[in-house]
């Protein structure tokens, strides 16, 4: 049975699956099928919205003989993710940040924002790149794709890159000093402003009100 693993899409064809894959870190965009006529289909987290099926399904039951010659598996030891914040993956309130920020104490509003609302961080490549926050909190392409009712970007362009993993997000509320800036073009509100003035003023804004 053929397995193809990671999907960011997938669409019927001549009858039969087209599966869209990102490969080699994000390099290539590849469209595979099946050559026999079944196979199993695993999704990427969060890049399609699951609706209930027009027909119900059919269980068929199939017995398998167990596959010889497989080595056992035994867990010798767990350990945590150095640096792991909050997982971006389930989160339903992402302030993200990127080059825009200007470093790491940048990121002090964004992790401020994010507690004030209950929310996780997220960040661009080019934030994670400068080592001015972990890998695991990278969105786009090459990063963990996400679906919160609410994102946030403070100081992030929109490159199609990002903009994969975030698109099918709630509300996109972007915060960028440059009016001609791409996520303008995507995001539900966009705000010209400095990201420091605005979430400064923001976060002012819902901590008075949360009392
Ligand atoms: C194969 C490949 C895979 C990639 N995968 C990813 C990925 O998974 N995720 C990802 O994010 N990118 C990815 N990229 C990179 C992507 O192309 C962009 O380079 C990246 O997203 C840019 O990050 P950014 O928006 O933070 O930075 P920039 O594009 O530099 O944008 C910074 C923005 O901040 C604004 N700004 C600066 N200072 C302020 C301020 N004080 N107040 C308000 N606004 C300010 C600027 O106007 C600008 O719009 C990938 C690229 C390639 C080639």
């Amino acid at each position: 049975l053929g397995v193809l693993v990671n999907a960011t899409g997938v669409s019927w064809v001549d009858g039969g699956p087209a599966v869209e894959m990102s490969i080699f870190g994000g390099k290539l965009q590849t469209t595979s099928g099946f050559t026999s006529g079944r196979g199993i289909i695993t999704i990427r987290p969060n890049v399609t919205t699951a609706s209930p099926a027009e027909t119900a399904g059919k269980v068929e039951s199939r017995s398998s003989a167990p596959a010889a010659g497989l080595p056992g598996v035994r867990v010798l030891d767990r350990v945590s993710e150095a640096g792991a914040a909050a997982p971006i993956e389930e989160a339903k309130i992402i302030i993200a940040g990127g080059r825009g920020v200007g470093g790491p104490d940048g990121f002090r509003i964004v992790g401020d924002l994010a507690e004030a609302l209950g929310g996780a961080v997220g960040a661009s490549r080019a934030a994670v790149d400068s080592g001015w926050i972990p890998y695991s909190q990278q969105i786009g392409q090459t990063g963990k794709i996400v679906k919160p009712e609410l994102y946030l970007a403070l100081g992030i362009s929109g490159a199609i890159q990002h903009k994969v993993g975030m698109r099918t997000s709630g509300a996109i509320v972007a915060v960028n000093r440059d009016a001609d800036a791409p996520i303008a073009d995507f995001a539900d509100l966009f705000i010209v402003g400095d990201i420091f003035e605005v979430g400064t003023a923001l976060l002012d804004l819902i901590r008075a009100r949360s009392g």
